[in-house]
């Protein structure tokens, strides 16, 4: 498992390891935890499982304040 970097608007994506066996890549990496590794396909799955988290969370929060107001079921 790997931090994910993507080239600046490119399609370009690397992994710290790779980012490193291959750089220094001149231009603006940026953070990019749901995409994989354009050369040895590692993908960030933590990044992954805490934004699903994350869904989850917020569609159950979204559930309980429809379940606080009877009203919207008139
Ligand atoms: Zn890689």
């Amino acid at each position: 498992m790997a931090t994910i970097y993507r080239l600046d608007d490119s399609t370009l994506y690397l992994c710290e390891p790779c980012l490193d066996s291959h750089g220094p890549v001149p231009g603006k990496w940026r953070e990019s935890p749901l995409d994989k590794c354009s050369v040895c396909g590692e993908n960030d799955l933590q990044a992954q499982e805490e934004l699903d988290e994350y869904h989850h969370h917020m569609s159950n929060l979204q559930w309980e304040e429809e379940q606080q107001d009877p009203e919207d079921f008139q």
